[in-house]
């Protein structure tokens, strides 16, 4: 193995070592780095893809951590607008508003703030906000554009100087970030650092919990360190003198955990969300072995249902095309074996179009293509936005085109 992986050997939450491999996925390419037609001839490496669980505080998580260089320096960054995003960052802001009431003028810190969307609706009620966003180029856009955005990395050194120059903040989030980072501890030393006494911090992560009931082991891949849930959490912030006091459950990413997490002993009462979260985690044996085995079963099941209906359809001579060219593609086509049936992948998003897939390089083209080349079957990756693409591509049903659903239940339409 090369110097640009390295293998955690300790629990990113509680330092313990009693870890445990709970499912083994088929290593894989870095998910997202799609290629260019220029680079399309290197080779890209594959890395390991175990999940582990650590068995003293019951994290679950990858212990292969692969450089952050390597992951954004080989291939074409590209920051997706997904759909209905602004709706939910103003939504977002406004439920947060509502259960912190933070008094006007208060700081609002967002980490990991990309264009500034979710400051915005802030800024719109009032309050002062700071973005901390890593990449340059979409730090000055939204300082540009009036929100004022740091281009750093964040560090207990740069919560020293916000706390310095602008002062402590009553509100800091962090969405769908957290599970991104290595060193946890030193981001959330300097989070408590930068937090005001009465500050509230509010983590949105996609929940362990529903990765298992509603079967997306394909969001597994090595940009997602962490797969985050309720117990381990209380038991990490209690080392920082920090608390769980609420926690809500919202739909994004598939299912995810909105945590509200305060300095120890504040102002703000322990809601009943959070035992009541606690006892729908030992209800579902999250923490028991036989939980994983079980998903571990049923992913094979349903390689297996694919595999053998896509083999079906390829020796009556039909032709199989994929949709969709995320990130989770990668997790499904690697652990499932099907870049050999697949012609090409469509996808909608301009950036990704003409490019080739991690690893296989399967070409990427545009998704109007189906109604040239009229595959048979249409095998949609992003199987989560299943509806709202046989939606857009109802004439490709209509010209006798299928589409294929490959999870949580196959399906062929
Ligand atoms: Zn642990």
């Amino acid at each position: 193995m090369n110097k640009s992986v390295y293998k955690r050997e300790t629990c990113r939450l509680c330092g313990g070592n009693n870890l445990k491999m709970v499912l083994p996925l088929t290593p894989t390419a870095l998910c997202d780095a799609y290629v260019s037609r220029d680079r399309a001839g290197i080779i890209q490496e594959t890395y390991p893809l175990e999940l582990f669980m650590c068995l003293d505080c019951g994290y679950v998580y990858l212990p292969y951590v692969v450089d952050p260089e390597t992951i954004y320096r080989d291939y074409l960054y590209v920051t997706t607008s997904s759909m209905g995003l602004s709706d939910h960052f103003k939504e977002s802001a406004e439920e947060l508003l509502y259960r912190i009431k933070p008094a006007k003028n208060s700081l609002v810190v967002d980490i990991g703030s990309n264009d500034g969307t979710l400051l915005n609706f802030f800024k719109l009620k009032g309050m002062r906000v700071l973005g901390i966003e890593p990449s340059k180029d979409i730090a000055k856009k939204a300082t540009l554009s009036g929100i004022e955005t740091l281009p750093e990395f964040f560090t207990t050194k740069l919560a020293d100087k916000i706390g310095n120059e602008y002062g402590h903040a009553t509100i800091i989030t962090v969405n769908n970030l957290f599970a991104n980072i290595d060193d946890l501890d030193e981001f959330t030393e300097g989070i408590h650092k930068l937090l005001a006494p009465d500050g509230v911090l509010v983590i949105e992560s996609s929940y362990l919990g529903d990765i298992i009931k509603n079967m997306i082991f394909d969001f597994i891949y090595h940009e997602h360190l962490s797969y985050f849930s309720v117990k381990p959490l209380i038991t990490f912030f209690r080392r920082f003198n920090m608390e769980l006091f609420d926690i809500e459950r919202i739909p994004t990413k598939g299912g995810s955990l909105r945590y509200y997490i305060q300095l120890s002993g504040g102002s703000r009462p322990i809601s009943s969300s959070v035992a009541y979260m606690e006892e729908y985690e030992d209800q579902n044996d999250l923490y028991s072995m036989k939980t994983y085995d079980a998903f571990s079963k049923k992913i094979d099941e349903l390689k297996n249902q694919l595999v053998s209906k896509l083999l079906e359809f390829k020796a009556d001579g039909k032709s199989i095309v994929g949709y969709g060219g995320s990130a989770t593609s990668t997790t499904l086509l690697y652990h499932f074996g099907l870049s050999e049936m697949i012609d090409y992948i469509v996808d909608d998003n301009p950036a990704k179009q003409n490019t080739f897939s991690p690893g296989y390089h399967i070409p990427v083209l545009p998704s109007d293509v189906i109604y040239e080349k009229k595959p048979d079957y249409v095998l949609i990756l992003a199987w989560r936005y299943a509806g709202p693409i046989m939606k857009q591509h109802q004439a490709y049903l209509e010209q006798g085109g299928h589409f294929v659903i490959p999870l949580p239940i196959m399906k062929v339409i």
